[in-house]
């Protein structure tokens, strides 16, 4: 089997075993939904979901450190996980052959030529990583105001080095290296003493919207198996799934025009791994410096690296197509150096590198002035079961879309702008859509999110009972009765629909039983029986009284009195046998007819903000109760009343 066959066959494998996990990532009773499958394994693979992380929270979740070796074999093999094993650079690769199938020799090869923009994904690289340094360089901004003596101790000791380095070799890079970092102490010392370093920068981990992995996860749970989840599973539905598929498209189609576009110029993880091959010892390139320059090399090279000139070493994805292609076998995959030459620089330029990172610290605070972190924050914003606190949630929610697509009752809807920019596709509570709210025995969300954003609980921490009695139930947030929309309340209209399907116990809705007269509800008796009788008036619609929550009783009659309504016509009303009246009552007296309410009320206490209530309350459109997030468990701050 020669060496693209079993590139071919891996690029398969890994993209069917990819889509498999996905598929599995549901809960129900099929033998072939979840069950402990691996299924966030390509997620901690990805060194990037790593680093990002790490960065934000100063902590690597266990099992990303699968990442470490990834990090390792690229080190000492070269961009393997582009080449071979990325489920996303798979179907680019696939994409990008259909493309250019058709193309001639020299068209195939001016595609796949280097370009200097390809340099673009190391901006997008930096600009994603200093934003997700945000909070380490503002910790350190705030160190000359906090601890002024420290700081200066630091600088001084630094600059006390580099003076006795400098005055031994007076060579000039070192007198401009002392230049450097003494300006960089000084506008450290001074922004730290004059600015609040908390509103100049702060962490967002935001690589998880180029990062290759969690896109592709995001792409096919929420959009690509929505297609076709009726044939298995439930049918689901996710309301931003537009924005997902408009750059699941784009990134897609652009390979028809230039093949592994998104490679080439805008993936951050092939970037970072571009970066880690620049010491590899393993890598493609020529074997002698002449050849005959058919450059057929050049026209099948999936990561336009330059094979036939000068290679540029970062860019190559070890797809292996350039040794297949020589006829000549002049192109090897080896410990020797290129013999037509290597260029292993990234081609970032110190002013580019500068301005990506101060872009991508700048961005944070920018896209945070809506202040969603702070007093206005979005109590339409609720989270699922175990999220964390707000800022540590977005500080490690990578938008994968697993715990979306876990959610047996899709209830978890990626979300728009409603947390702000930062929270763009991360996981929110939508009661309105899918079979339910979130069930009570469900714990799957938190168990499959690969970077503990939604923290695993087990159930009796869920529902605060053995050793977590203490602390009460994981709280949402909390359902609140809209009076003016709330069928009993608003409309006297019998409902009980939420109390009823609260799932708590004890219950945390309970009702206020109210009698009232209907409207036109006191009626004379025109004539009657002793379970019937015949009124003037108005004529009634038929049955609507028999629903058991109508009763009648004479004017003089007491309330205990009052009679359960068993059927009714246009101007007649029948109740049951074992109430009749021990008389007919006489023409020409009134009766009331009444309707019995029950009026819900929430008990904070006992809601857990399920959101079941919500999702099946009868008034369609804005529902009549409603869950916000005021009083979830997560965020102490968000309490049920405001603080003074
Ligand atoms: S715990 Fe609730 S929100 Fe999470 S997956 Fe289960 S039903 Fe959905
Ligand atoms: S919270 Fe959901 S979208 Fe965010 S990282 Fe966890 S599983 Fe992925
Ligand atoms: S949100 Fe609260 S009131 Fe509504 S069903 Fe859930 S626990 Fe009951």
């Amino acid at each position: 089997m020669n060496i693209i066959k079993a590139r071919r066959i891996a690029q398969v494998f890994f993209f069917l075993l990819f889509v498999w996990f996905c598929v599995v990532t549901t809960v129900g009773e099929r033998w072939w939904q979840w069950r402990g499958w691996p299924v966030n394994w390509f997620l901690q693979l990805d060194p990037l979901v790593a680093l990002g992380t790490l960065l934000t929270t100063k902590t690597v979740y266990a099992g990303l450190l699968w990442g470490v070796a990834t990090v390792a074999l690229t080190v000492v093999f070269g961009r393997f996980f582009c080449g071979w094993l990325c489920p996303f650079g798979a179907l680019h690769q696939f994409i990008g052959w259909l493309g250019r199938r058709w193309k001639k020799h020299a068209e195939r090869v001016a595609m796949n030529q280097f370009r200097q923009s390809q340099v673009i994904k190391y901006y997008v690289l930096i600009a994603l990583l200093s934003a997700a340094a945000g909070g380490l360089i503002s910790e350190a901004l705030r160190l000359p105001h906090r601890k002024p003596a420290v700081a200066s101790l630091l600088a001084i000791g630094g600059l006390l080095i580099l003076t006795w380095l400098t005055t031994r070799k007076l060579a000039g890079r070192f007198k401009s290296a002392v230049l450097w970092f003494s300006t960089i102490v000084a506008v450290w010392i001074g922004i730290g003493l004059i600015a609040q370093p908390d509103a100049l920068a702060a962490a967002s981990l935001q690589t998880g919207l180029l990062d290759p992995i969690p896109l592709v996860y995001r792409s096919f749970n929420l959009v690509v198996l929505t297609v076709f989840d009726g044939i298995g599973a439930a049918n689901r539905f996710y309301v931003a799934a537009w924005t997902i598929t408009l750059v699941f498209l784009a990134a897609v189609l652009l390979n028809l025009w230039i093949p592994r576009f998104y490679c080439r110029f805008i993936c951050p993880l092939g970037a970072l791994f571009g970066v880690l091959v620049r010491w590899t010892p393993w890598r493609i390139g020529k074997r002698v410096g002449e050849c005959s320059g058919c450059e057929l090399c050049e026209n099948n090279c999936e990561g336009a690296c330059d094979p036939f000139g000068t290679i540029h070493t970062s860019e190559c994805l070890l797809c292996m197509n350039c040794l297949h292609a020589c006829r000549k076998a002049k192109m090897g995959y080896s410990l020797n150096r290129s013999a037509s030459g290597e260029d292993e620089a990234t081609g970032v330029t110190r002013r580019g590198f500068l301005a990506a990172g101060v872009s991508g610290v700048v961005a944070v605070p920018a896209a945070r002035l809506g202040g969603f972190l702070d007093h206005n924050w979005n109590s339409n914003v609720v989270r699922p079961p175990g999220a964390l606190a707000e800022e540590d949630f977005l500080n490690r929610c990578i938008k994968c879309g697993q715990c979306m697509r876990v959610c047996p009752t899709n209830v978890i809807q990626p979300a728009l702008l409603e947390a702000g920019l930062g929270g763009l596709w991360t996981p929110v509570l939508n009661f309105r859509i899918g079979t339910s709210g979130c069930q009570l025995n469900c714990i799957a969300c938190g168990n499959v999110c690969p970077t503990a954003a939604i923290r695993p609980l087990t159930l009796d921490e869920k529902h605060g009972a053995g050793d977590f009695a203490t602390a009460g139930p994981v709280r949402m947030g909390t359902a609140f009765v809209d009076r003016s929309r709330c069928l009993p309340w608003a409309m006297d209209m019998p409902c009980i629909v939420c109390q009823e399907n609260c799932p708590v116990s004890p219950k945390a809705i309970y009702v206020r039983e109210e009698f009232q007269v209907i409207e036109n509800g006191a009626r004379i008796i025109r004539s009657a029986t002793t379970t019937n009788l015949q009124l003037d008036g108005a004529a009634l619609r038929n049955g609507k009284l028999a629903t058991g929550d109508y009763f009648i009783r004479l004017e003089n009659e007491t309330p205990a009195e009052r009679r359960l309504i068993t059927e009714n016509s246009a101007n007649a009303i029948t109740v049951a046998g074992n109430s009749a009246w021990p008389e007919a009552p006489e023409a020409g007296r009134r009766a009331l007819i009444e309707v019995r309410l029950q009026k819900p009320m929430v008990d904070p206490d006992r809601c857990i903000g399920c959101g079941v209530c919500q999702h099946e309350c009868p008034v369609s459109g804005l529902r009549a109760i409603r869950v916000t997030a005021e009083n979830e468990s997560r965020n102490p701050r968000h309490s049920l009343t405001a603080r003074t």
